[in-house]
């Protein structure tokens, strides 16, 4: 990474490293738009989150043009398509999500769940291995309005068949969002193909565009004028500068932004997904599996005599792009390691998580990182680290 030669980062699906070009391109942003156009730079700010919706669509999402926004944050962009989709779906009471999906979502949907008097049926996924579609196939029934995922597990990195699952809920009557965080720019994700009717994930994780980055949502077609999302905000309405007296929707995807664009952020969506776009999905994910199962396969051999298990699917084709394992000391051995120049994360319960992003990761990063570990774990050089994890892990 920069400045730091032998730094090995394998925390990209937490937040990922800055791209050269987007410091360049921030930089300029900063200067001359902002610094000497101020606010006659409006006009070309304005049609960015159309823009870089429509760039994060080609390259990473498999979605045609004039579906995709970016804006807010993966949690308003959640309650924002999962109260309109309940709203288009009258007469019907059930939500559902599964006991491992991400916080947030889990919260978010309790939260609707409450204000609506909907019931939110929980499935039970396995933390290593994923939610199953015959879990999910039970589950449904024409109760069911909203069915809500992750493509990609947060914790162990398990990949759900996307078209399998839509197909499934679709056939129960019901709508599917498929929250993308750990998928986007991982695997290539084709949500027009699938079906899917509703997405949103985050830019900060494998797309690079920086903490606090704006998130994205989709929206297929179809439904763009069927459903009306929850925040009237100026942004999402016609003919914003005419001021008008009561809200009217704009049409199409636009109507899903709320207010004031995050500028900054949204040119570094554009340049991390610019990059992406030129290594190639598909390239990347191939590079991705090599990349896993080889850190999969130095475990194996090298760290299951000290104790660790591997916390993740180990079929390549069920994995996104980051594995889990799972051991006693997972926490100290996770600071261990950033001691060691190693950056991966922990996870409760227990897991450490490594993620050879392919864009940034070489082979022998893999082999340096878990050789470190295997000298941590042998002569347990964690010992002198607290037990409990601090604030942020
Ligand atoms: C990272 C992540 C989020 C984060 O949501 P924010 O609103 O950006 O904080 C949500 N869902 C999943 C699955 C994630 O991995």
């Amino acid at each position: 990474m920069r400045d730091d030669r032998e730094l090995i980062y394998l925390d990209g699906n937490s937040l990922g490293p800055l791209p050269v070009r987007s410091q360049a391109r921030i930089a300029e942003v900063v200067d001359q738009d902002w610094g000497v156009g101020l606010v006659r730079s409006w006009k070309n700010w304005v049609g960015l989150p159309r823009q870089a919706g429509d760039m994060l669509a080609e390259h990473l999402l498999g979605a045609a043009r004039g579906q995709v926004l970016v804006a807010d944050s993966v949690t308003v962009n959640l309650y924002k398509l999962a109260s309109a989709a309940l709203d288009a779906q009258r007469g019907r009471d059930v939500i559902i999500t599964d006991d491992d999906n991400f916080p947030t979502d889990r919260y978010v949907l309790q939260g609707i769940a409450a204000q609506r008097g909907c019931e939110l049926r929980l499935l039970h996924s396995d933390i290593d291995e994923g939610l199953s579609a015959h879990t999910l196939a039970e589950a449904l029934d024409d109760r069911v309005a909203l069915v809500s995922l992750s493509h990609v597990a947060y914790r162990s990195g398990a990949l759900v068949n996307m078209a399998e699952l839509t197909d499934l809920v679709h056939r129960a009557g019901a709508l599917t969002i498929w929250d993308l965080c750990h998928a986007v720019g991982s695997v290539p994700v084709e949500l027009d193909a699938a079906t899917a009717d509703l997405a949103v994930g985050c830019t900060y994780k494998y797309v690079n565009a920086g903490p606090g980055s704006p998130a994205f949502l989709y929206v297929r077609e179809e439904l763009q004028n069927r459903l009306r999302q929850p925040i009237w905000g100026w942004f999402g309405q016609r003919d914003q500068f005419s001021m008008g007296p009561r809200y009217d929707p704009a049409p199409g995807i636009d109507a899903f932004a709320t207010g004031t664009p995050q500028v900054i952020g949204t040119v570094a969506v554009e340049e991390g997904t610019r990059l992406l776009g030129e290594a190639g999905i598909d390239r990347l994910r191939a590079k991705s599996m090599a990349l896993t199962s080889y850190l999969i396969g130095l475990a194996d051999e090298w760290l299951t005599p000290h104790g660790f298990v591997l916390a993740s699917p180990r079929a390549g084709q069920r994995r996104g792009g980051h594995v889990s394992l799972r051991h006693t000391e997972a926490f100290r051995i996770s600071q261990a390691l950033i001691r060691e120049k190693v950056i991966g994360d922990y996870r409760t319960p227990g897991r450490l998580r490594l993620a050879p992003a392919p864009i940034t990761t070489s082979f022998s990063d893999v082999w340096d990182a878990l050789e470190k570990l295997r000298q941590i774990a042998a002569d347990k050089s964690y010992d002198d680290l607290p037990t409990e994890p601090s604030v942020v892990t």
